[in-house]
């Protein structure tokens, strides 16, 4: 998939011009309303500094957390906006708006090489509508768009989709990154190429599945969806179950995956305890004889081994969500255990990491600067790796 990046740009075309530039700054933020996490803030400067560096005006937009088209005082970008100015040891204006007059006039004034930042686009309904209006609110401010968000490139919204159709655009070095490791896993992987799909979601994960048996030579499932394949097999792992699913659908993936000589792995055992805490009792039970009133808290011995093996003889790995409860130490093991092959793997294997929990895992290891790439968008590369178009990549030349 070949995009129109920023780098096809030289300096005659960004000098003076005004660029709006898609970031995902939408970070993690705890109680005292700190940011827990600036990895996306991080990861966004390359396509900034190229931009500055080439004396354009840029006009950084993004949205944080879920405000729902209202103003919430606690979800401004200011916090945002000083970590950027610190990281790139720069003054950034940060405006309490992201369309309007005034917000125009700042940008007009603005002067080659400064950096604006808009307020949560999210403030506004609009934004996730993706309102015509809207959008060519957002684009009156700039003369081209770069879109670097690739966190939201699934979802078309007026700052993503909207604004790539009325501006002359261009991906970020993120966006072409993200493309570039993504396309490569779907049409060029390194073999064995081995999929660990965990986490307690379902929806979203099966598509992937689905799509990865015609690429993947093997594909892992821990957490929720093993629970529900069970259930589609026939074992009695209700009260296991996190999420309701069409069990038709799931047992013709397996049975397909079965005929292409047993593709899909599931846990034989499984850690269970009565609920999810550091004080409940837990045990390993094999999957047959799950019993009632429990849930499953990570894999069992015997299945993690049989997990290890696989990622070891992969020349390629993509891995989605833990494989236990990990936030809880106690549950942490087979997680842990995870982190720390693909860590080892370093140099030998291609290993590429996408969901906030699994770089969450790899983060509090020490070991994210081990893996071959991280992807900032969790549902982003999900939706990618089940074959489906972006629409915020789509929309770009
Ligand atoms: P997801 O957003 O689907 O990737 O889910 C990740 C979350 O699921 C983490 O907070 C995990 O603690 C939680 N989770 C709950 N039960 C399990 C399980 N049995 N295996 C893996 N993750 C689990």
């Amino acid at each position: 998939m070949q995009k129109k990046t920023i780098q096809d740009m030289n300096k005659d075309q960004l000098e003076g011009k005004r660029v709006l530039v898609r970031v995902d700054f939408n970070v993690p933020l705890n109680e005292k309303l700190e940011i827990t996490d600036d990895t996306r803030i991080k990861a966004a400067l390359p396509t900034i500094q190229y931009l500055t560096s080439h004396q354009a005006k840029v006009v950084l937009m993004s949205h944080l957390g879920r405000p729902k088209g209202k103003v919430v005082e606690k979800l401004r970008l200011n916090t945002v906006a000083e970590r950027l100015g610190k990281l790139l040891k720069k003054e950034i204006i940060k405006l309490n708006d992201c369309i309007g007059e005034e917000v125009e006039n700042v940008v007009l004034k603005s002067k080659n090489g400064e950096i604006i930042l808009l307020e949560n686009l999210r403030f506004h309904p609009e934004e996730e509508k993706n309102d015509d209006q809207f959008a060519k609110k957002l684009a009156k401010l700039a003369d081209l768009f770069v879109n670097d968000a690739f966190g939201t490139a699934h979802r078309a919204h007026a700052s993503t989709v909207g604004v790539a159709r009325i501006l002359p655009s261009r991906a970020g070095f993120l966006m072409a990154k993200e493309i570039e490791v993504l396309s490569d896993l779907l049409e060029n992987p390194d073999r064995p190429f081995v999929v660990l799909l965990g986490g307690a979601k379902v929806s979203g994960k099966i598509d992937v599945v689905q799509n990865l048996l015609n690429i993947a030579d093997k594909i892992l499932i821990a957490g929720g969806m093993s629970y529900t394949c069970y259930a589609a097999l026939g074992y009695k792992v209700s009260n296991l179950l996190l999420e309701d699913y069409d069990l038709e659908v799931i047992k013709k993936m397996l049975t397909k995956a079965e005929q292409q000589g047993n593709k899909i792995l599931l846990p034989v055992d499984l850690e269970v305890a009565q609920e999810a805490s550091e004080k409940s009792e837990s045990k390993v039970v094999e999957v047959k004889d799950v019993p009632k009133d429990v849930i499953g808290v990570d894999l069992g011995d015997k299945s993690l081994a049989m997990f290890e093996e696989e990622i070891k003889k992969a020349k390629t790995v993509f891995w989605n969500g833990p494989v236990g409860i990990f936030e809880i130490k106690k549950y942490a093991k087979g997680t842990n255990r995870i982190a720390k092959l693909l860590a080892d793997m370093q140099g030998k294997a291609v290993t590429i990491v996408g969901g906030g929990d699994s770089i969450a895992a790899l983060e509090n290891a020490g070991l994210a600067e081990k893996m071959t790439h991280i992807s900032t968008g969790g549902g982003a590369s999900l939706e990618f790796l089940s074959g489906k178009q972006l629409p915020g990549i789509e929309v770009l030349p």
